[in-house]
């Protein structure tokens, strides 16, 4: 989509420090970590959100998640433990509509999330 930030990212037109790609989905840094590491997980296809996907995407969601948890690995975070968060629509607190996977790591997580 055009106007969206993060095929922007994925398409280079928009710079961003990129921990991984391949032919499917990139990783890129938050730009406001919310945790020591803080990694969004993207599908290049754009979607709104998981809404927009359907039994069709099953494989590419799939990758999606456990290319967040190579990372979790690359990173150095998978065995002291990491959260991944999925935003959906407003009360989900989503606040860009491309699909995303957050990699929070390098500190205690808490729950209640908030
Ligand atoms: P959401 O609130 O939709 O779940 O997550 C969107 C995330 O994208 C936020 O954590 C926000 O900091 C991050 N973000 C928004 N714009 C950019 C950008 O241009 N570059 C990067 N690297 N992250 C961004
Ligand atoms: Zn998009």
């Amino acid at each position: 989509m055009s106007d969206c930030i993060f095929c922007k990212i994925a398409n280079g037109e928009i710079q961003s420090d990129i921990v991984f790609e391949d032919d499917k989905v990139i990783a890129f840094r938050d730009l406001n970590p919310q945790a020591p590491i803080h990694i969004l997980i993207i599908t290049k296809q754009h979607f709104d959100n998981i809404l927009s996907m359907d039994s069709s995407q099953s494989a590419l969601l799939s990758h999606l998640y456990f290319t967040a948890a190579n990372i979790a690995r690359q990173e150095g975070i998978a065995d002291a433990g990491f959260r991944l968060v999925l935003n959906c629509n407003a009360l989900g607190g989503q606040s860009v509509a491309h699909i995303h996977v957050h990699l929070l790591g390098g500190r205690q997580m808490h729950w209640p999330p908030g």
